[in-house]
């Protein structure tokens, strides 16, 4: 098995990342010369189509066409977003929607729509589509084909849909598991998310990014950069990120994605050390567009410009927000309720406070986007040719990726759960759809919207079909409030739950979370809720044995229920699926094979992520005093079990002093010692001993997934170049010091010597 790790930290080049393409580029400069100032403005401006609309007495919303006529004769606006009442609709009502919008834009302004929705593990506003397992669980199999897959399958039935613009993948590092967000997230490491976002690019897009085909959809990736660091743990609060980290670790996940393609970037609604990134002329223009080359579109995050004056205080009204934010880069204004923008934009532009050529740049960009997805040549797609939306493929593909992303993180011999044991389900997410699919599932929050979920398994049927109905018992002693807030409970029912599992053989406990997005996500505490917490303590006093599922969308801490239970599976978000891939794997009819994405802390002021700098790992040198390094995890980055076992041996580096113009060839026996089929992902880490500034316990270099069947043993390759162990130093380059170097494959580790230094420059500094 060979694996490679592209010199994604090294590559510093300002070849673009797509090759131009000359007669796609006349295209777009032909009609860009046809257009008024009107035209261009228009087509920078991206509304919410549901006030294109009015809601009836029972909330259904009708498209007014009327409305939808004027918006785009009078204003030219070129994009639309969003599910009206952010709910799903059918796969028809799509195809109608955007073909009545594609009508009027040919009509009104000789230039198609691009439609964008939030279709991020499946397509979320389309009923009747495919879910899949949200990122974090995508991330947590390791396995980039899963990722690329499901991607190819989301752009089909967007497609489908007659979608041609998805916003994902979310390229953001999940660092902070107080975060609402972290499960859009592929987690906390910078090479799993450049991975992972590298694959979905040629799921979604394809491999030709200058022209989609009809199965393919553009990409956003989101939200450039920092925002998966909020300082408060809420979201869209101001994060503060050293410029070296921000270079060497945030930056790095959105420039591969870049360079494997992404047609658009949405921006981070918030600050990084006090800069709004809607305001930043050097992330938005220099990095991106002079650094990497990137002639791709980059669009607000929701109303962001205006958030520019409101919020941050940047700018002193909304005409000077959108000065601030169009000079700065900003090619889209998603101002989802108002057509002001394009009445201000051209005032700023007749009072030459925004140049002719920064329209001219913004459009251009926004017509090789349209004419890269083929919508000029066909600005409608669904119908015929689409036989496979939803299909028993897509839904098997479905259920093979959340069997590879639900994690096993602890077994003391209770699984696999043998047929005939009596059951005694419980918790408020046993038997609830919304649970297993988190947020944008057919609504923005998940919320309820059973109806539309009805045809799949929640956790109650699944184990039903696998284990008979009669020999489970559901009493989940715990409830949501499906009236309140997403974290609200009713009155627990403890005592009831307790005195059912006198039937039982096993409890199984399905805990955590119900679903959430966004701002209403935030947390003030990441405790689990006491509530749930309770009903363990309560249900461990029984004495029978309890496995513990964690349905959650970031790490709640349980430190006080961990040592009750004999084994605990932390599904996450895995979608549609979900409950019938754990049938799967609590009965053993299939192995686990995910790892932690991220760190599960145990206490709160441990909330640290894998490579922080001071750990038990590499430890500080003896000597150090008056230092608590401890970090309390509950379990680290990249932890979770099998039903078979793997011993790793002959870790082997092909050099032992290289330069930085080396590659090293490292190697290492993986063998299967259990009597189980099993996958093992391999994970490479690398630590610099001793560096210029406080060096990284570790960090994660390569990973690569191998099938083994018992007994097998299989020799894992990696190639690493040299320029992928540095670091960004104090004064902004990307250095990689002359020393030792540890390099770790499970516990075995292999130290190498780096015989000489190179600098090299970062490009904008
Ligand atoms: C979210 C984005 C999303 C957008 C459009 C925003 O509130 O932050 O992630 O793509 O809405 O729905």
């Amino acid at each position: 098995v060979v694996c490679c790790c592209s010199a994604w930290a090294a590559a510093q080049t300002a070849k673009p990342a797509i090759p131009r393409d000359e007669q796609l580029e006349a295209k777009v400069e032909k009609t860009l010369a046809k257009m008024t100032l009107d035209e261009k403005i228009g087509q920078m401006l991206e509304l919410n189509l549901d006030i294109m609309g009015t809601y009836d007495a029972s909330g259904k919303w009708k498209l007014n066409e009327t409305m939808l006529d004027t918006c785009i004769s009078k204003y030219k606006v070129g994009s639309l977003l969003n599910a009206p009442g952010t709910r799903a609709a059918t796969v028809e009502q799509w195809q109608e929607w955007i073909r009545l919008i594609q009508k009027k834009s040919m009509k009104h302004i000789g230039i198609p729509d691009v439609f964008g929705l939030d279709h991020n593990h499946g397509v979320t506003y389309t009923q009747g589509g495919t879910l899949f397992p949200q990122p974090i669980n995508i991330a947590a199999s390791f396995n980039t084909e899963l990722a690329r897959t499901g991607a190819q399958v989301t752009a089909y039935e967007s497609r489908a849909a007659n979608c041609p613009w998805v916003y994902n993948p979310v390229t953001d590092l999940g660092r902070d598991p107080r975060w609402s967000r972290i499960w859009e997230s592929f987690g906390e490491d910078p090479i799993v998310n450049a991975r992972m976002a590298e694959a979905e690019i040629m799921g979604y897009q394809g491999n030709d990014h200058n022209h989609l085909s009809r199965y393919n959809v553009a990409t956003s990736l989101k939200h450039y950069m920092g925002y998966g660091a909020p300082f408060t743990g809420k979201d869209r609060t101001p994060a503060y990120i050293a410029p070296n980290v921000l270079r060497e670790k945030y930056f790095e996940p959105f420039k591969a994605a870049v360079q494997a393609g992404a047609l658009t970037i949405m921006v981070n609604s918030s600050s990084i050390n006090g800069v709004p990134v809607h305001a930043s002329y050097e992330y938005l223009t220099q990095w991106l567009k002079k650094d990497l080359n990137w002639d791709g579109m980059i669009v607000t995050d929701w109303a962001d410009i205006n958030n520019l004056f409101t919020r941050e205080r940047v700018a002193k009204d909304k005409k000077d927000a959108i000065r601030i934010a169009i000079n700065a880069g900003i090619d889209m204004s998603m101002d989802p309720y108002s057509v002001e923008f394009c009445i201000l934009l051209k005032q700023l532009v007749n009072e030459g406070k925004v140049s002719q050529e920064r329209i001219d740049d913004a459009v251009r960009r926004i017509l090789r986007l349209k004419y890269r997805i083929g919508l000029f040549d066909e600005p409608n797609t669904g119908g015929k040719g689409y036989e496979k939306f939803g299909s028993q493929e897509h839904a098997d593909l479905a259920l093979r990726s959340a069997e590879e992303t639900e994690i096993l993180l602890k077994n003391e011999g209770v699984l696999p759960l043998a047929k005939g044991k009596k059951i005694l389900l419980t918790g408020p997410n046993a038997n609830q759809m919304r649970c297993l699919n988190g947020g944008w599932s057919y609504t923005w929050q998940g919320s309820k919207a059973e109806d539309l979920a009805e045809k799949y398994n929640t956790i109650y049927e699944a184990l039903c079909n696998k284990y008979g109905q009669e020999n489970v018992i559901l009493d989940q002693g715990v409830t949501y409030n499906e009236k309140g807030q997403y974290w609200e409970e009713n009155e627990p029912q403890i005592e009831k739950a307790v005195a059912a599992a006198a039937q039982a053989d096993v409890i199984i406990a399905c805990v955590g979370e119900n679903s959430y997005c966004e701002t209403p996500g935030n947390l003030t505490d990441l405790w689990m809720s006491e509530n749930q917490r309770n009903l363990v303590k309560a249900l461990a006093k029984t004495g029978k044995p309890i496995v513990l599922v964690l349905n959650e969308g970031r790490p709640r801490l349980i430190a006080d229920i961990e040592p009750l239970a004999k084994a605990i599976v932390h599904i996450m978000l895995p979608g549609n699926y979900g409950g019938d891939a754990l049938a799967n794997l609590l009965a053993g009819d299939a192995n686990f094979s995910a790892k932690l994405p991220y760190t599960y802390p145990k206490e709160i002021n441990s909330l640290a992520n894998y490579d922080y700098k001071v750990s038990e790992e590499v430890g500080t040198m003896a000597g150090a005093y008056n230092y608590d390094a401890k970090v309390s995890l509950q379990w680290p980055f990249g932890y979770g079990l099998s039903y078979t076992t793997f011993e790793y041996a002959n870790l082997k580096v092909d050099k032992a002093n290289f330069t930085a113009d080396d590659t090293l060839t490292v190697t290492v026996d993986v063998k299967n010692t259990g009597s189980r089929a099993g996958k093992e992902s391999v994970l490479l880490y690398s630590s610099d001993l001793i560096a210029s500034i406080v060096p990284d316990n570790k960090r994660l270099r390569c990973f690569t997934k191998i099938s083994l069947e018992p007994g097998e043993t299989k020799t894992v390759t990696f190639t690493l170049p040299a320029k992928d162990l540095a670091f960004v130093g104090a004064d902004g380059r990307w250095t990689l010091e002359e020393g030792d170097f540890l390099l770790r494959v499970a516990r075995l580790t292999a130290p190498t010597t780096c015989t000489k230094t190179k600098v090299w420059n970062t490009p904008n500094k």
